[in-house]
């Protein structure tokens, strides 16, 4: 089992054991930030459940009928819950629906296994709902719930249910995910695909168009310089910049090295030395963006960035958010 999936070693044993020896539990939460494989891994622990090859300690077989649906995701006793993508939360509906569909047996393998994905949208009421099949399920039943922050549980539910912490990757893993997935590396590259990826897979493999990236970053850098000629243009190149639809869709990506440039200016005010830059194949035009403005200037922004990255990962108005930071950045150059 899991011989697709890097790392997370303690995590494969605990799931693999539980398969092999038939003992796994009924309800499971997968704790761990975004793209950091919890669903990968809770598809391949469902595998090893459904699969009804002769050996458990081979499951998942790959050859019984049970593996062949899994591997089209097609198997109708894997339910993987998403509830509204365009919703903020899981609502009690959604559970109502869930337990609908416990109620009828299996008909593919013994089990049925439910994904609940982002269980971190869960309301209050919709975890109260989820109690009573979390503490009295049907013997076939397995939960899994996939969970970004699992202190938005409630107790009750958190004290049910058998937790898995997904640790953060190294470098070598996050690089050879990298890697298999079919993306290439330069010495250059490994160092910024590295420091973004934050030990998370799932953020590496959002860079495997680098040449996008690239393009991006060099624009956010050239928007940043234009408020040393004129600060209507900046307004403008920036609320462009950040809301067309590449930006808009690599949001973290953007404030990422957005953040970067602020932090060598405003370290490049504050110091005059080069050798402190992040980004030293950018030294001259840093020193250039640095003099727009002092030291607290400089430090003003990094603070503007920082709230207005909070509210973009919320559900506020995207494009508000960016006119907003933009004109926060001018007014604290102006000061
Ligand atoms: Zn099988």
């Amino acid at each position: 089992m899991f011989e697709g999936l890097l790392g997370q070693e303690f995590i494969k044993r605990t799931l693999s054991e539980a398969v092999s020896s038939g003992k796994t539990g009924h309800a499971y939460l997968f704790c761990g930030p975004d793209g950091i494989g919890r669903k990968s891994f809770a598809k391949e622990f469902a595998r090893g459940v459904m699969c009804t090859g002769a050996a458990a300690e081979n499951a998942p077989c790959g050859v019984c009928r049970a593996c062949r649906l899994a591997a089209a995701e097609t198997n109708p006793d894997v339910q993987i819950i998403r509830g509204d993508e365009n919703r903020a939360t899981l609502g009690v509906e959604v559970v109502r629906q869930l337990e609908e569909d416990i109620a009828t047996a299996p008909t593919v393998s013994a089990r049925k296994v439910y994904i609940i994905d982002r269980g971190e949208k869960l309301t209050v009421q919709a975890q109260n709902a989820l109690l009573k099949t979390i503490e009295e399920p049907p013997e076939y039943v397995m939960l899994v719930i996939v969970c970004s922050n699992p202190a938005l549980l409630i107790d009750t539910v958190r004290s049910r249910v058998t937790r898995l912490d997904f640790a953060r990757y190294s470098r070598e893993e996050v690089l050879e995910a990298y890697r298999r997935s079919g993306g290439e590396t330069s010495e250059e590259s490994e160092e910024f695909i590295v420091s973004y990826a934050d030990g998370i897979i799932g953020r590496a493999l959002q860079l495997k168009d680098f040449g996008l990236y690239g393009t991006l970053r060099e624009r956010i850098l050239d928007t940043l310089l234009m408020l040393k000629k004129s600060q209507g243009r900046f307004l403008t190149g920036f609320t462009e910049l950040f809301t067309d639809k590449d930006s808009a869709a690599n949001k973290d990506y953007m404030f990422f090295e957005l953040t970067s440039f602020v932090r060598d200016a405003a370290l490049f005010a504050r110091l005059g030395d080069p050798a402190a830059l992040q980004n030293t194949h950018f030294q001259n035009k840093i020193e250039e963006l640095a003099e727009v403005t002092g030291r607290h200037g400089w430090e003003k922004i990094l603070d503007a960035v920082n709230s207005a990255y909070r509210l973009a990962g919320q559900n506020v108005n995207y494009r508000m958010v960016t006119v907003n930071l933009a004109a926060a950045i001018i007014e604290a150059v102006r000061n």
